[in-house]
């Protein structure tokens, strides 16, 4: 396996489905992740533990779980809303648990019905059940920031109230925090200031992530900005699926392929193998035939010479 520089999650199969009307059939999904993990994705976020009666697209949860954790070199992340969903996560062999806490009160209260610091609270209680499955081959869980940089019902958010709840879920036992531009706010200027005070204080060494839409079009000068202030793993979707319900028309997160691209063409390497992932969207995307796909290096192909640093390692 070649060493990389920065780690992309795909997360296309939570965060685009989620917002996605037909039901991706569990098939599908699984040859979807089989085919991001041989075009050398390592990082899936492959479903949400969230009851099938409130997102009927995650009522395969557990099999989808199954079949990305049977792919030698794959980690899969889930996205847990509660300790409930933590509790079934875990019983169903997660091994990567995201919990996104809404840095916005407004935001928090409509979407789990609890202010920040009762989710804050619940982590907590999630990070001790992890802890009681012992220190060998527990699952890690990864404390989200959502609304991290704007929220569509609050609007502004003090960086000061990132920075509290980042700390925070690090005192309460994450083991890495990432920033999300839930409904893609975000400017490079504040995304290089916000991830600079938040590397301040939980520590320049603890694991930081980053997640952006390209809701308004500055995902990727989102995710340089990132790059530059020391982030080193980032989410993205192939296709860019996940537009947002709030905003029609409007593109959904950053896309994968385009963001493979950026960073093996300013020589960093991603361990992806961007023909092999371009691919993957005509097969995918055939099972979403109603889903609205974008991206640029798709449909420009790459350029004449091009020397992806990945494969030349
Ligand atoms: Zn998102």
């Amino acid at each position: 396996m070649h060493a990389v520089d920065v780690s992309i999650t795909e997360v296309g199969l939570r965060d685009g489905l989620q917002n996605t009307k037909s039901f991706m059939p569990t098939a599908a999904k699984n040859a979807w992740i089989s085919a991001e993990a041989a075009a050398g994705v390592r990082q899936i976020e492959v479903c949400s533990f969230v009851p099938a009666k409130l997102i009927p697209q995650f009522a395969d949860a557990e099999e989808v779980l199954a079949h990305a954790n049977a792919i030698p070199g794959l980690t899969a992340v889930v996205l847990v809303p509660n300790l409930r969903g933590c509790e079934r996560a875990l019983e169903s062999g997660a091994r990567r648990v995201m919990v996104p806490i809404s840095v916005s009160e407004a935001h928090s209260l409509s979407n789990v019905r609890k202010t920040t610091a009762e989710a804050v609270e619940d982590f907590r209680r999630m990070a001790d059940l992890v802890r009681s499955q012992g220190q060998a081959g527990r699952a890690q869980l990864v404390g989200a920031c959502s609304t991290a940089f704007g929220c569509s019902m609050q609007g502004v958010v003090a960086e000061d109230d990132v920075v509290r709840v980042a700390v925070a879920l690090r005192q309460a036992g994450a083991d890495a925090i990432s920033l999300a531009d839930t409904v893609g706010y975000a400017n490079p200027e504040q995304v290089k200031r916000l991830f600079h005070k938040v590397r301040a204080a939980i520590g320049e060494d603890f694991h930081i992530e980053a997640h952006f839409h390209n809701t308004r079009g500055l995902g990727l000068a989102n995710a340089l900005a990132a790059f530059e202030a020391g982030v080193r793993s980032f989410d993205s979707t192939l296709g860019g699926l996940g537009g947002c319900p709030f905003a029609p028309g409007a593109s959904g997160n950053v896309v994968t392929e385009d963001l493979v691209f950026m960073f093996e063409s300013m020589g960093v390497r991603t361990g992806i193998d961007i023909d092999k992932l371009i691919a993957v969207r005509n097969t995918v995307f055939t099972a979403l035939p109603d889903a609205e796909l974008y991206g640029h290096i798709s449909k420009a192909g790459l350029p004449k010479g091009f020397q992806p640093r990945s494969r030349a390692a």
